[in-house]
């Protein structure tokens, strides 16, 4: 049975991951729980999000479920009023929830019989909605959460992103280079315009104290694409987890993925 009361911070961190009931996000839940932080499992669906809480409980972790929904401005209303009454504060949020639905992920073998439809197909509802959520939502996120995670010491935001929202690797490719790289229209641009917030977001916090970062959390096997990537959620869940760890001097505004800042 989940409780709905969280138990009190103290000197602990407390951190907030989104869409965490499954894949990276519930990696990142863990490694961060393992660290001693108290970590509130984001879910959409409540009951997807009580047998996530569940399976780390039996892990001896400390984690709890907060219900919300990134793309429903009630839903962040209401779980940013409940950790301001029962919390005061968040120290770490890791805006990690999004979605992909371009392409036949989940029909194909691997990944080179993806079937991908072209930019000039994809209709203008996918641009939308995969907008809606990857870049509005963490956008509506971090405003709602902005004055929780002003009354921490060393507060600190993780947009998740993607290395296919580099526009650099993309203008590569546009110029010839054979770089692995899948042109997804919308979702590629949604990472992209997160990056871009994240920048803005880094200019307007530099005095605060408020580091922001995005991550590549690299290819791994997920939901996502079908579980056709070749390395597991808790591998990705490094790079995510390690600019959650980063204090006041850390670095603020950069592109992180496991090998390092990434060219925006
Ligand atoms: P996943 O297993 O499909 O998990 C996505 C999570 O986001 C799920 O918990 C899902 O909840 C949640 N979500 C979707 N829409 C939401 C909404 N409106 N409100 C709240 N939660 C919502 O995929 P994943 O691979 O772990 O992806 C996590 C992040 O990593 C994403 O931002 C993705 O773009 C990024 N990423 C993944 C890869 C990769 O190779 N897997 C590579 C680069 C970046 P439900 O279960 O309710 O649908």
């Amino acid at each position: 049975m989940i409780k709905d009361g969280f138990p009190a911070g103290g000197d602990r961190d407390i951190v907030l991951v989104t869409g965490a009931n499954k894949g990276i996000g519930f990696e990142v839940v863990r490694q961060l729980a393992e660290t001693g932080q108290v970590v509130l499992l984001g879910a959409r669906n409540r009951k997807l999000g009580e047998t996530a809480t569940e399976r780390l409980h039996a892990e001896g972790l400390d984690v709890h479920l907060l219900e919300i929904d990134i793309t429903d401005g009630t839903s962040i209303a209401v779980a940013a009023d409940r950790v301001q009454r029962q919390l005061g504060r968040v120290d770490v949020l890791i805006n990690n929830a999004g979605i992909l639905l371009e392409g036949d992920f989940d029909n194909a073998g691997n990944e080179e019989d993806v079937v991908l439809p072209l930019p000039s197909s994809v209709s203008i509802d996918i641009v939308r909605r995969t907008f809606s959520t990857n870049t509005f939502g963490a956008i509506a996120m971090i405003n709602a959460f902005l004055p929780l995670l002003r009354k921490a010491k060393a507060a600190r935001i993780v947009n998740v992103s993607s290395r296919l929202a580099s526009l650099s690797l993309a203008d590569r490719v546009c110029r010839g280079s054979d770089e692995t790289f899948l042109a997804l229209l919308a979702y590629n641009s949604s990472k992209a315009a997160l990056n871009a917030a994240t920048l803005q977001y880094a200019i307007e916090l530099r005095e605060s104290g408020i580091r922001i970062n995005a991550a590549d959390p690299g290819h791994c096997a997920t939901d996502i694409n079908g579980h056709l990537g070749d390395r597991s959620p808790a591998d990705a869940a490094r790079a995510i987890v390690h600019l959650a760890g980063c204090d006041s001097a850390g670095p603020t505004g950069i592109f992180y993925g496991e090998n390092g800042a990434i060219d925006w």
